[in-house]
């Protein structure tokens, strides 16, 4: 209980902003997410400006809206894309193949060939069962292996399902060659909302390993893929990033001395996190026996319109109450008739006690991970709905 509740919106935006974001969404329908493309290309700036010698490979999964990708391909980023579906999305926006790597380490081998077909030359892999796909059905192409890694301090972790022991990568990095294509890098995940920067340390140790024992049969490996896992503005503290880039140059250059190799790093999160604000009715208030001593807050969004993030609880949403003064403990829930549309139940979230059923409530940093996961027609509620800010 806060007597005190304002919330700080200038922790996340400009209150300016917010304003104009609400104002925007006035006369639209509930739930929605409205995009702000300046953030975008602030976030695109940024990396630019702190990672001056990578290349930027835009995670298309995190935001594939027309729009975000318009905007970065003209800002000249290049894209990670996972499947046909996304490779078709891009030529239809007039990205060249030329700017795409194949980053998804699972793909059928008829995907490949779609991929090789459409002019994509770059290719991730992390088994030898891919490895023998991508000899026969895009010959001759680069490929960069994926390590595993711990994903141990990210709040989204996406370790065991990618990459493959530094171990085995040796030998996968000789049957690539055997084969006929160009071993070109290597790639890591360090998990996504990654806040320990310490995790690029140790993946760019086994990395520069790597290097070396390449080398040792032959192989110039020319390309490190840093991966994703630069943090977006949750709720739980990040540092900001010119700490993750001033850190990650020093753990470059231990591994590589002055002689880097070719860098690339495959932002979602950071890149299309902050630019996103959910805005959503309060559907109900309620207790669950006289004396309960929370509240239960049903918004008309939950983890099935989109924030499955919400899952464990792992990302922590900064929601936003329009009133001020004392405040309720409350259990956050989506609108869904699925006990595990629950939002926040353990992690402390608290609302004025004013606040009435009907009133809007603004989910913010919510422009990654959220309209891309959204179901559709589950209990019948359409997919999120996006509106560019205008
Ligand atoms: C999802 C994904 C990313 C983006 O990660 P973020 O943590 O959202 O920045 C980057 N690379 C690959 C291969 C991915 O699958």
């Amino acid at each position: 209980m806060n007597d005190e509740y304002e919330f700080p919106v200038e922790d996340y935006m400009p209150r300016e902003r917010f304003e104009r974001i609400k104002q925007f969404a006035k006369d639209k329908e509930t739930p929605c997410l409205i995009l702000d493309l300046d953030v975008i290309r602030s976030k695109y700036e940024e990396l630019r400006k702190n990672f001056p010698y990578g290349k930027v490979y835009y995670a298309v999964k995190a935001n594939p809206h027309d729009e975000v990708v318009s905007l970065l391909r003209d800002l000249g980023s290049c894209f990670d894309v996972a499947t046909r579906y996304e490779l078709d999305q891009l030529l239809r926006l007039k990205v060249t193949p030329d700017r795409m790597s194949f980053g998804n380490t699972i793909k059928k081998e008829k995907d490949i060939a779609y991929f090789y077909d459409k002019g994509v030359r770059l290719f991730a892999t992390d088994s030898f069962e891919d490895v023998d796909k991508i000899a026969r059905a895009a010959p001759g192409s680069q490929v960069f292996f994926r390590i595993l890694t711990e994903g141990l301090g990210a709040d989204w972790p996406l370790s065991r399902k990618f990459g493959c022991h530094p171990e085995m990568t040796r030998n996968l990095i000789l049957h690539a060659k055997d084969l006929g294509l160009d071993p070109y890098g290597i790639s890591f995940h360090v998990g996504s909302q990654q806040r320990d920067i310490g995790q690029w340390s140790s993946a760019l140790s086994n990395v520069g390993s790597i290097f070396v024992t390449a080398e040792e049969h032959g192989i110039k490996l020319k390309m490190v893929n840093m991966g994703g896992g630069f943090p977006a503005m949750y709720t739980d503290p990040t540092n900001p990033m010119e700490h993750y880039s001033s850190d990650i140059m020093s753990y470059l250059h231990n591994n590589f001395g002055d002689e880097l190799p070719e860098i690339i790093i495959e932002p979602g999160r950071s890149m299309a996190g902050d630019c996103g604000v959910i805005v959503t009715e309060i559907v109900n208030i309620a207790k669950k026996s006289t004396h309960d001593l929370y509240h239960w807050v049903f918004f008309d969004i939950g983890k099935f319109g989109g924030l499955i993030e919400t899952l464990d609880e792992a990302i922590k949403y900064p929601i936003c109450f329009e009133k001020t003064g004392p405040t309720l403990d409350i259990i956050l829930a989506g609108p869904t008739c699925d006990s595990m549309d629950i939002l926040y139940e353990k992690t402390p979230y608290e609302m004025p006690a004013s606040t009435k059923i009907g009133e809007r409530a603004y989910i913010l940093t919510t422009g990654a991970y959220t309209q891309s996961y959204s179901s559709i027609y589950f209990n019948g509620f359409p997919p999120l709905t996006s509106y560019i800010l205008k």
